[in-house]
């Protein structure tokens, strides 16, 4: 019998653990495979934890990993991932706002053979269009620069199939943006969408700082054009002063023009430096990022392990 695992980050969700626990198992129960519910703490301050380990005691088939401190939804995804022991795994937020009731529809597009079940996020209600409209940006953005196709709207409620997770935790990165990871694995993907309901209890995790901060990991982690943007800025801006250089000597030679000559040279400093340290603003970004590469720290780790004492968690049936 084929087995599944469930992957949820939580941070800081203690109105919605239990309420997300019922839901799963009222809609993964008749489909009557064996599962597994991770949850993974992302350092939590509230009562998320104590509300966990109950579950644990109460269900064999639920296990809470807490992690040391907040490492981010991505990296307490990617810690789930390692951890789950499913033929298939499905990550899904746990706030509701990826529904329950579409894990049947996920299960059923993974048994027609596909290995990557993406869903997209059709609309979203009691979402700003604030937060609308930059992610619409940051999808062009992302598809126009970089040679991935990322579909907009999509989020991080998706099945991934055993043989995708093994592919995945090859991957080293520690500024990841799984959506990009999974668009360049390849395998067989599905898309489906789903309308995303409103929190059920709570607010977002995600300032506009972190958004902003998101969207620049998944520009720079799939994207050499802005190195090259300055590289052409450069080239642009040598050919202006080429112009003016010339221009400038004709003038000098060829008429009887005094040439104040200060705006000019103002002008063309200015715009030089100022084009100077914005390409050395893009180059500093990404040796920032290999600099946090090659230290070569761990993604994560990890204070205890949640279990309950009855019995150890399900292993692979
Ligand atoms: N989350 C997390 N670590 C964080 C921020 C969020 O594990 O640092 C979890 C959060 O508990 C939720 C999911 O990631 O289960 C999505 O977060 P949220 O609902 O705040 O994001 P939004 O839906 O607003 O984009
Ligand atoms: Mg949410």
């Amino acid at each position: 019998m084929k087995y599944i695992s469930i992957v949820v980050p939580v941070y800081n969700e203690q109105e919605n653990v239990a309420v997300f626990y019922q839901e799963v198992c009222k809609h993964m129960e008749p489909k009557g495979y064996p599962f597994e519910l991770i949850f993974v703490d992302d350092g939590s301050t509230d009562e998320t934890v104590l509300i966990l380990n109950k579950l644990t005691q109460q269900d064999t088939r639920v296990r809470a990993i807490i992690l040391a401190r907040n490492f981010g939804h991505q990296l307490a995804l990617s810690c789930g991932l390692d951890h789950a022991h499913g033929d298939a795994v499905i990550t899904m937020d746990g706030d509701m706002q990826h529904p329950p009731e579409m894990l049947p529809i996920l299960i059923n597009r993974w048994e027609d053979g596909f290995e990557v079940v993406q869903t997209i996020r059709k609309d979203t209600q009691g979402v700003s269009w604030f937060k609308r409209f930059t992610s619409k940006i940051f999808y062009r953005i992302i598809n126009s620069v970089s040679n991935i196709n990322m579909a907009e709207g999509g989020s991080d409620f998706r099945l991934l199939d055993r043989k995708a997770v093994d592919t995945f935790k090859s991957f080293k990165e520690k500024a990841r943006f799984i959506r990009g990871i999974i668009g360049a694995m390849g395998y067989r993907q599905t898309q489906i969408e789903f309308v995303a309901p409103q929190r059920f209890a709570g607010k977002s995790k995600f300032s506009l700082r972190k958004m902003l901060n998101f969207a620049l990991d998944g520009i720079t982690a799939y994207s050499r054009l802005p190195l090259r943007l300055a590289f052409y800025m450069g080239i642009l801006s040598g050919l202006l002063s080429l112009v003016l250089t010339i221009d400038v000597v004709y003038t000098k030679l060829f008429t009887a023009d005094a040439v104040p000559g200060w705006a000019t040279i103002a002008a063309s400093v200015l715009l030089l430096g100022g084009l100077q340290l914005v390409g050395l603003g893009i180059i500093g970004e990404y040796i920032g990022r290999i600099f946090e590469e090659v230290k070569e720290r761990p993604l994560y780790w990890v204070r205890e392990e949640l279990k309950s004492n009855v019995e150890a968690a399900p292993k692979k049936i």
